[in-house]
Order: C-alpha cells, then sequence, then structure tokens
C-alpha cells in the first residue's frame, strides 16, 4: 500500500483512486491521457472541467496529456476552431508539447481497421437509408431487425467497401456497420454505423477521403492508437463504453484504454453546448465567440477572468459520477479571490456626481499617494492628482439622508480616500427639473492623506476622480446571459434571453489608467473588478466589468 497521509486520500477522487490502483498494480507504468475537442466551435467552461481534468491528472501522475482534435464531421469543423482551442488550452496554462493529434491524421488506420473487421465477418455494407435504418432499429422496449444486407459475403463487403472509398455511391445510399447485435438492450450495440458517405472537404485532408468515420469507431481507435491509458469522458458516453470495448476487443489491439465516465458541468443562467453556443452567435444575439457574456473561455478571458480563477473553480467543484447543476456565484467567487490578490486597486467613477471644493485653490493640482494593493506590498504606489472639482458617485450623496448613511449629505463631513476631509455646504439643482447637478463642499486642508489632526472623526470614505484629470472611459456592465436559471428547461433558450444583460456607460478613472494594456484587470474601489477590453485605445479606454467587488446576491439569498 502506498503510504499516504490519510486525509489526502480521502479527498482523491474516483478516477484518481483508479489510477492509483492501475499504478499500484503495474497495469501501467506511464499515465496518458487526452482532451479530444471536436474543432467544431469555441471552448466553454464546461471543456474547462474536462481539460483540467485530463491535463490535471497527466500533472499529478507525472504522466502526459494529448490534445487531440477529434475531427470527424467535416461540415462543422473549421480551423479557425482548432487555433481558437489550442489558444485557449495554453492560455488556461497546460502544455501538450509534441502531443498534438489529430483524429484525421488517423484516417488511413482506421480504414485498415474497417477492412480488419469487414475480414474478420464483424462489419458489412448496408444499403439501408436512414428511414430504413431507424426502422429496423427497434427501441428500448422492441429488439431491432437484422438488415438484408447482414449477411453478404466477405468479398463482396470489400468490395463495396472499397467502391465507397473511390466515391462510386452517392452520399447516404451505403454505410458501414458493425455487425453486433440488433436485439441488445443497448441501443449503441444494434450494428451501429462505422463509416458513411459525405462528399465534402475536410479542413485537414481536402477531398482526399468522401467516406468518414464515426464518432464511436474513431475515438476508441485513436485512444488506442496513442496509447492513451485512461480515456476520461463525460456520462452521456457510458453507454458507448460497450462499443467503446466491443471494436478494440474484435480488433484484438495491442492496448485496451479504459474508459471512464464523470458528469459533466451545468451552470446556472447560461447554456453550454456548442450548438447552443453557436446559434447566439449567428443570430447576432452575442457579438461573438468571445463576447464577455459567453460561458466561453475567451469570453471569459475577455470579461476578465484570470486562468487562475477557472482553474480554481474546476478544482473547487471537483469530479463526480453524478450530474449536478452549479451556481454561476461559484465561479465569480473565485474570480473574487483570485483577483483580489492581484490586480491594482484604481478609483474610478461609474455614476459621477460633479463636487466643487470652494476654499480649494483654482489652479492647484496636488499629487496624492495611494497604494496600489494592500494585499500585495511588491505593487507599490501611485501619484493621483487632486483638484478643486471632482467626480463621487452619485449614490455616494443623499440629500435627506437618514442617520446611519454614512456619506455625503448636506452639513455631514466624510474622507475622500487618500486625500481629505470635505463637508457638503451646497445642493446645486437645474431649477427646472430639481436634478442635482453638483454640490459645493469645503475641505479642511490639515487633513491631507485623509486623517484629522485634531482626532475628528468620520464614518464614511468616498472615492473620487479629479475632474480635470481625469480620464473619461467607457465600460460595459454585464449581468445574466438569461433570466432564468435554467434556460435549457424554457424550450427555447432564445426567448429567455435577458435584454438586459449589457450595459455600456460612461465613467471617469485616474489618469494613470491610461497607461494600461489591452487584457489588464484592475480593481475599481468599493465598484468591482474590470478588465481593459481588447479593443481598448489610450485615448478611448474601454473597460468590461469582471464582477461586482460583492456578492450581490449573497444578501438577499439564503443558502
Ligand atoms: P458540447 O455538447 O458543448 O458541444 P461536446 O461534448 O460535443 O460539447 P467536444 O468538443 O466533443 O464537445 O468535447 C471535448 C471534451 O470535453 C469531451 O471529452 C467532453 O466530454 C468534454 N466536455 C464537453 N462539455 C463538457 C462539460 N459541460 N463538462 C465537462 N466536460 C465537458
Ligand atoms: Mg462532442
Amino acid at each position: 500500500m502506498s503510504e499516504k497521509p490519510e486525509e489526502e486520500v480521502e479527498t482523491r477522487n474516483f478516477i484518481e483512486n483508479i489510477i492509483d490502483g492501475d499504478l499500484e498494480t503495474k497495469k501501467h507504468s506511464k499515465i496518458i491521457t487526452r482532451f479530444p475537442p471536436e474543432p467544431n466551435g469555441y471552448l466553454h467552461i464546461g471543456h474547462a472541467k474536462s481539460i483540467c481534468l485530463n491535463f490535471g491528472l497527466a500533472k499529478q501522475f507525472e504522466g502526459v496529456c494529448h490534445l487531440r482534435f477529434d475531427d470527424t464531421n467535416p461540415e462543422k469543423e473549421d480551423t479557425e476552431y482548432v487555433e481558437s482551442i489550442r489558444e485557449d488550452v495554453r492560455w488556461l496554462g497546460w502544455e501538450w508539447g509534441e502531443n498534438n493529434f489529430f483524429a484525421s491524421d488517423y484516417f488511413d488506420h482506421l480504414y485498415d481497421f474497417a477492412v480488419q473487421l469487414i475480414e474478420l465477418g464483424k462489419a458489412f455494407v448496408c444499403d439501408l437509408d436512414a428511414d430504413q435504418v431507424k426502422a429496423y432499429r427497434g427501441n428500448l422496449k422492441e429488439p431491432g431487425k437484422e438488415s438484408p444486407f447482414r449477411n453478404r459475403s466477405v468479398e463482396e463487403n470489400l468490395d463495396l467497401f472499397e467502391g465507397m472509398k473511390k466515391g462510386l455511391f452517392e452520399e447516404g445510399s451505403k454505410v458501414l456497420r458493425a455487425k453486433i447485435d440488433m436485439a441488445s438492450p443497448n441501443m449503441n450495440m444494434r450494428d451501429p454505423a462505422l463509416y458513411r458517405i459525405r462528399k465534402v472537404n475536410h479542413h485537414r485532408t481536402g477531398n482526399k477521403w468522401c467516406i468518414y468515420p464515426m464518432y464511436d469507431f474513431t475515438h476508441c481507435l485513436s485512444d488506442m492508437l496513442e496509447g492513451i491509458t485512461h480515456s476520461v469522458c463525460t456520462l452521456e458516453f457510458e453507454d458507448h463504453r460497450p462499443l467503446y470495448d466491443w471494436v478494440l476487443e474484435s480488433l484484438e489491439t495491442p492496448c485496451h484504454p479504459q474508459q471512464i465516465e464523470f458528469a459533466r458541468l451545468n451552470l446556472t443562467h447560461t447554456v453550454m453546448s456548442k450548438r447552443k453556443l453557436l446559434k447566439l452567435v449567428e443570430e447576432g444575439h452575442v457579438q461573438g465567440w468571445d463576447d464577455p457574456r459567453m460561458p466561453t473561455i475567451s469570453g471569459l478571458r475577455r470579461r476578465g477572468y484570470p486562468a487562475a480563477a477557472i482553474r480554481e473553480f474546476c478544482d473547487r467543484i471537483g469530479i463526480a459520477k453524478r450530474n449536478n447543476v452549479i451556481e454561476f456565484s461559484l465561479l465569480e467567487f473565485c474570480a473574487r479571490s483570485i483577483l483580489n490578490k492581484t490586480s491594482n486597486r484604481v478609483m474610478g467613477v461609474v455614476n459621477p456626481l460633479k463636487v466643487v471644493i470652494t476654499n480649494y485653490p483654482e489652479d492647484l493640482v496636488e499629487e496624492m499617494d495611494g497604494v496600489n494593493n494592500p494585499e500585495d506590498d511588491s505593487a507599490g504606489g501611485r501619484k493621483i492628482p487632486f483638484s478643486r472639482e471632482i467626480y463621487i458617485e452619485k449614490e455616494d450623496f443623499m440629500e435627506e439622508a437618514p442617520k446611519k448613511f454614512f456619506r455625503l449629505a448636506p452639513g455631514r463631513e466624510v474622507r475622500l480616500r487618500y486625500a481629505y476631509y470635505i463637508t457638503c455646504q451646497d445642493v446645486v439643482k437645474d431649477p427646472k427639473t430639481g436634478e442635482i447637478l453638483e454640490l459645493h463642499c469645503t475641505y479642511d486642508p490639515e487633513t491631507r492623506g485623509g486623517g484629522s489632526p485634531d482626532g475628528r472623526k468620520v464614518k464614511g470614505t468616498l472615492h473620487w476622480v479629479s475632474a480635470s484629470k481625469g480620464v473619461w472611459a467607457k465600460a460595459n456592465l454585464y449581468d445574466n446571459l438569461f433570466t432564468q436559471e435554467s434556460p435549457e428547461e424554457a424550450g427555447d433558450f432564445i426567448e429567455v434571453l435577458n435584454s438586459e444583460s449589457l450595459k455600456e456607460i460612461d465613467c471617469i478613472v485616474e489618469p494613470y489608467l491610461k497607461e494600461s494594456l489591452a487584457g489588464d484587470r484592475i480593481q475599481f474601489e468599493r465598484i468591482g473588478y474590470f478588465c481593459l477590453d481588447k479593443d481598448s485605445k489610450p485615448e478611448e479606454l474601454l473597460f468590461n466589468r469582471t464582477v461586482t467587488l460583492r456578492d450581490s446576491w449573497a444578501k438577499t439569498k439564503k443558502k
């Protein structure tokens, strides 16, 4: 038995336990896993779970993880997706080294394996059309019927299969099927298709092939060819495992990877299938695959989620055999916990109200000292210009304020972060509408830096930005993409899109942010975490709000 502290053994998941066992019994000496995306869309947070699991296992057990593109559906696949998938896996922090493969690299081998199955009498060319195949298949209660073409001779099958390969037959007129058991209680075992005719270009093999292998035939053999030890996939493939094993056993392959299933990730307030995400993109409900409201890795990245937060999230949700739904707020929690440690603080006012400090000299600009990150001394400090006119948040002022309102109100005094105490003397309103236009305040020159020499206490500290030195910017504030917790259950998920998922606002920020670069993440003090959009320019800053500072739901929802 291995000598592990008890606690560690207890927290291991069932896949780690299987691998532990296989190493102990010497079934394997080196672990090889794979992440097998189909390049038919961008990766989403569900894929991140699979990536972190497969690459994580390889790292933990000092093995390797292959990145294999499962590209057997030429119509839907594209090199754009291949590139984006590579970028996303790397960005998440994983490396495949030499081990980037494509199922299409194995098309020659797969063809040979299919020929072998025919020679073994375990596969046949079937002329039934799709509707007939369906009718012959039976259902969960009734066994299927054998195809009238099932007993073709090996020679005839070899001949026809070669004809399929040469393009002699029309699409849909023939398929190669496994000969297994039309009465099997497992529908996947009722003579499943292995090859179909598709006269279309493939993103890698061009027009070399006009027959393409099916997923179930391709996957197990690709795993085998790569010497995968543990083929980890999601639960919906559990019923396909007998077929996975049947193919490898029938061909008596030199190695036989073990398929292990785990529960896929489901998240509240979003959809997580590439088909649905593609629909959102194609119909223009979002601005692209990397729209910051999308649950895609590229969307989350653009939104400002650090890779470490996504890894942390995948770690926390764990690996289980039972399907469940995870609250989106857990992902936000992970983002906050990483961003709190890593992002610099700045002051930004998202709903500006002008304040004129009437006793402050007109042309004076003072440089106040700000701390960049109280969680990280190495982040240093910065200078923040202070001037006679500043902006504060509208929400930080109330004309008729209750006693417990510790912010600004007529006659009340507050601290301006890193600057002075100010007292509100006057409220200037639009005579017609009554709207508050600006506040007139006085400052106490003795309180520079935010402390008072006479020990006078103020309860509230407000953030602010100099009106003359601050920089106007745009910010995107995001809300859930869907109004319902489970949009998939809504019938048509498009119907429950949140029409207010994006709000664009003008804000004013410290001039120091002009030097920031696309992708930089910062905290607007008291407001939230923001990230500079990829389209941001120094003269036209554009921020995406990653997440608010606190969980705005936590207060209203009992867990
Ligand atoms: P989708 O249903 O979103 O189109 P998919 O399963 O068709 O996803 P693939 O490209 O085939 O997408 O997936 C690659 C790998 O990622 C597979 O091993 C799959 O099991 C895994 N995966 C996909 N979605 C999830 C999820 N929500 N949670 C965990 N793993 C997932
Ligand atoms: Mg798939």
